[in-house]
């Protein structure tokens, strides 16, 4: 059984990353990435933070606006129109979720296209259904796809279900890998809360990507022998043992499935890291497209 190593290959395009910003500079551009919070949830905060660390890191322009729970929409509509304007942002992104007065899909349409790095502008979405490559891909998804890449993983003619449809993850990611070229080509089929004898299903997968948000919901009777698995789950739950009294686990039952399969991402350590890794990516090719 292979594990993938998430933090390690994140390692390997961060160090990309890094030599990329070093030609931009050359060339008078630095990449700048404006990250956007409006409350004060935590998680979004330890987010927004990691966004920021990982800019400085590679020598790249950062950003943060951290606003007030109470932000009216016009007043952040007016900040991301502001910072599309702005030559020295190349990549905007609105840190999700908003507090429930503000309407997520306004801000996002509001956003450049050509700045929109998460990939979740409606231009952008349909350039990936359409396989255009001049558009931008969801870094979650994006790093699912680069983690198979990486691994030698090949998905041509390979059967991949994916378990999960939403707009940020399960639907961007089938859609990746059923286009054509390298790190797609092939069949997918995509399971959700409404699918008919779900494990039966997964089982039929060579390649099965989770992304439920529900912890080990995946067993191994879902999985069938050989099978590649990446979970992108990631899910706190209570641990009396751990320090903190919780810990991040996956969709999958990491030690009732691994055995049976050829690869698998751990839940910390595999795809997490890939995140950010393709944001700071995702924010490069921006600064080469714009200069
Ligand atoms: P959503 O809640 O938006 O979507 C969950 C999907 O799973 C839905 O399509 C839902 O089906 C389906 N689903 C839920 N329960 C079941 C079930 N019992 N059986 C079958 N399908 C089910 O979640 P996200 O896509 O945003 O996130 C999924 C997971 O990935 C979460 O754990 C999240 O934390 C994690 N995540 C990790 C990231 C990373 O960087 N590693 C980034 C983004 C997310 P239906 O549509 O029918 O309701």
């Amino acid at each position: 059984m292979q594990l993938i190593d998430g933090k390690l290959i994140a390692q390997k395009i961060n160090q990309e990353s890094l030599a990329a910003v070093e030609v931009l500079k050359a060339r008078g551009v630095t990449p700048g990435l404006a990250v956007v919070l409006v409350g004060e949830d935590p998680a979004s905060r330890a987010y927004v933070r990691s966004k920021d660390k990982m800019c400085r890191e590679l020598g790249m322009h950062s950003v943060k606006f951290e606003m007030p729970a109470e932000t009216s929409q016009s007043d952040l509509i007016a900040l991301v129109h502001r910072l599309n304007a702005d030559p020295a942002v190349h990549g905007i992104l609105v840190q999700s979720p908003p507090p429930a007065h503000i309407d997520e899909r306004a801000v996002v349409e509001a956003i450049d296209p050509r700045k929109d790095v998460d990939g979740f502008h409606p231009v952008n979405v349909a350039k990936l259904a359409l396989g255009d490559p001049d558009g931008f891909v969801p870094c979650t998804p994006l790093g699912c796809q680069r983690l198979l890449l990486e691994s030698g993983i090949e998905t041509a003619g390979a059967n991949v279900v994916v378990l999960g449809r939403s707009m940020i993850v399960g639907k961007p990611m089938a859609l990746l890998l059923m286009n054509k070229g390298r790190g797609g080509d092939a069949t997918v089929t995509v399971a959700h809360s409404r699918t008919r004898n779900l494990a039966e299903v997964c089982r039929g997968a060579d390649i099965l990507v989770a992304a439920i948000g529900r912890p080990h919901f995946v067993t191994e009777s879902f999985v069938r022998e050989g099978a590649v698995v990446i979970d992108v789950g990631i899910n706190r739950i209570e641990d009396a043992t751990s320090p903190k009294g919780s810990r991040l686990v996956g969709d999958v039952d990491f030690e009732r499935v691994a055995p049976k399969c050829r690869a698998i991402t751990p839940v910390p350590g595999g795809v997490g890291p890939m995140t950010i890794a393709m944001l700071m990516a995702n924010t490069i090719t921006s600064a080469q497209r714009l200069g």
